[in-house]
């Protein structure tokens, strides 16, 4: 059997890794020149850098033990130290009532505790549609104002109020008021871990040499096993049988050259408009016009590189203050101080955009002289501090859920359904927001189903209801 799996980010390598492992033809596909998606880890100035922060939170015994299992990788068990800046404080975060009324004004913790009680109290006849409607019931006005309202505009640019009530309910997981009077009745849970997590409350698994270290020990294994992964490799066409409505073979392009790989089955885990453009012969045209409707946000990520040994003591700090360009920031050696020579240190900022727009454009000069004037403001680093910087460019994250997206993205997937043996899959090929550890599952899984040569109805769209429970982490 002949499998051919688009994409080399985490799901794509998973199903891979599965295939290969019980001795299949697989071909991964990968246009980037190195594999593991956003999980992956490079190598800069002797510092080994993650593609933006990753935290290995694995919501199974079995996803820890697979990813335990994977040769080179040592887990370090890392205790979660974030902050968020507020009101010109830094706070712990996620923020509790406590810290509220401990560090800030008496007038502005009354506001938003009143707020946060009120929400809940408040009459629940209004329907929830949209991230704001949603946010608002479940911390208050003040909260929504000045935290999730501001972070949500640098993220995602658009008003919370235009976003589909789905975001927040797949993103948000810190605890409302219900959650923690809920959680006071009930009293502490016995347990080290909460539920439908498989890591010590408040701690976060992060492998010693850099979050890549998991992907790339899973690509070592697929070609150990005789899988063949193509870097630097574009899809050009994927061909379905004239009367079968089936995938019969896919184009790929490397360097000017050109081939075409027969296939029994295909895994998509590209974005779904790409996706949707390589088939042929084309789908209908409400199934086009739908795909591109389906967009997804892009981000850059800009690292600067201090000549001082630490520039604080936690792996990341939230900036959703309008008065601040930054929204989020990590630093690398937190997370593993084997990643960075001692005497440095790494910030990696991420800045949200569309591919293509004003701030994708823009130099990392231009970039970089915003960034500094709020770490300086926040007592963070100075520029006299900083060695060097430079950035790195994603263009599909995150993605974008305006308020009616659903019926585009279900007129997209049930096309999809109708092609035995294609599966879309992970963040990308099912918009769906995920983490590592769902991705690793969903790949495995989607191997699954390709192993049981069951009906996709039966089976696959069957399996794949557990993904509507994922819950990310932030
Ligand atoms: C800033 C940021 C921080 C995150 N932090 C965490 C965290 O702390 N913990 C956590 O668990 N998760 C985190 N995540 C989520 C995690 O990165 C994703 O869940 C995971 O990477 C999704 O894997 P994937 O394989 O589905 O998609 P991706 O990793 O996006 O992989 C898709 C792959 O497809 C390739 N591709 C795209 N188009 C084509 C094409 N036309 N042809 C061939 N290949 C193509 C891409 O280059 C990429 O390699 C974070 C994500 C972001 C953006």
């Amino acid at each position: 059997m002949t499998v051919v799996v688009l994409g080399a980010g985490p799901t794509g390598l998973s199903s891979a890794f599965k295939l290969a492992s019980l001795k299949k033809d697989v071909y991964l596909i990968e246009k980037e020149s190195f594999t593991g998606g956003i999980c992956a880890s490079f190598e800069h100035s002797g510092c080994i850098l993650d593609l933006g922060p990753h935290r290995f939170t694995p919501h199974t015994k079995e996803i820890y033990e697979f990813v335990k299992s994977l040769a080179g990788v040592n887990l370090l068990l890392i205790k979660q130290k974030l902050k968020v800046r507020l009101k010109g404080k830094f706070l712990p975060y996620p923020i509790s009532p406590k810290d509220i009324i401990l560090s800030l004004s008496p007038l502005v913790s009354a506001g938003y505790i009143l707020s946060f009680l009120g929400s809940a109290i408040a009459p629940g006849k209004k329907e929830i549609k949209t991230y704001r409607d949603w946010v608002i019931k479940r911390f208050g006005k003040n909260i929504y104002d000045d935290i999730f309202k501001p972070i949500a505009m640098k993220t995602w640019g658009m008003d919370p109020g235009d976003i589909d009530s789905l975001l927040a309910e797949q993103r948000i997981s810190m605890p409302g008021v219900k959650d923690i009077i809920l959680g006071m009745i009930k009293g502490k849970n016995k347990s080290d871990f909460q539920e439908g997590t498989y890591y010590p409350a408040g701690c976060f698994y992060y492998p010693e040499t850099g979050i890549g270290n998991i992907t790339s020990s899973i690509e070592r294994s697929i070609r150990q096993d005789g899988g063949k992964t193509h870097t630097l490799t574009n899809a050009t066409g994927i061909n379905l049988h004239p009367e079968k409505r089936a995938v019969e073979s896919i184009n790929i392009e490397k360097s000017g050259s050109r081939e075409t790989l027969k296939t029994d089955f295909l895994i998509s885990t590209i974005p779904l408009p790409v996706l949707i453009k390589l088939i042929n012969p084309a789908p209908p045209d409400e199934v086009i016009k739908a795909s591109k409707e389906l967009k997804y946000r892009s981000l850059i990520l800009l690292y600067i590189i201090a000549r001082k040994s630490f520039v604080s003591n936690c792996i990341g700090h939230y900036f959703p203050e309008k008065e601040f360009y930054l929204s989020r920031i990590s630093e690398q050696k937190n997370f593993s101080e084997k990643t960075v020579p001692s005497e440095k240190s790494v910030i990696c900022i991420e800045l949200s955009c569309q591919k293509d727009d004003e701030r994708w454009n823009q130099s990392d000069e231009s970039l970089f002289k915003k960034a500094i004037k709020d770490l300086e403001k926040s007592g963070l680093l100075l520029e006299s501090e900083v060695e060097s910087f430079f950035s790195r460019r994603i263009a599909h994250t995150y993605p974008l859920y305006p308020v009616g997206f659903q019926k585009n993205l279900m007129t997209v997937l049930d096309y999809l359904k109708g092609i035995e043996n294609l599966i879309t899959n992970g963040r990308l090929g099912l918009f769906k927001y995920n983490n590592l550890h769902h991705s690793l599952e969903m790949g495995l899984m989607a191997a699954d189903h390709v192993l049981s040569g069951k009906p996709k109805e039966e089976n696959w769209e069957k399996m794949t209801k557990i993904f509507d429970a994922y819950k990310m982490i932030e």
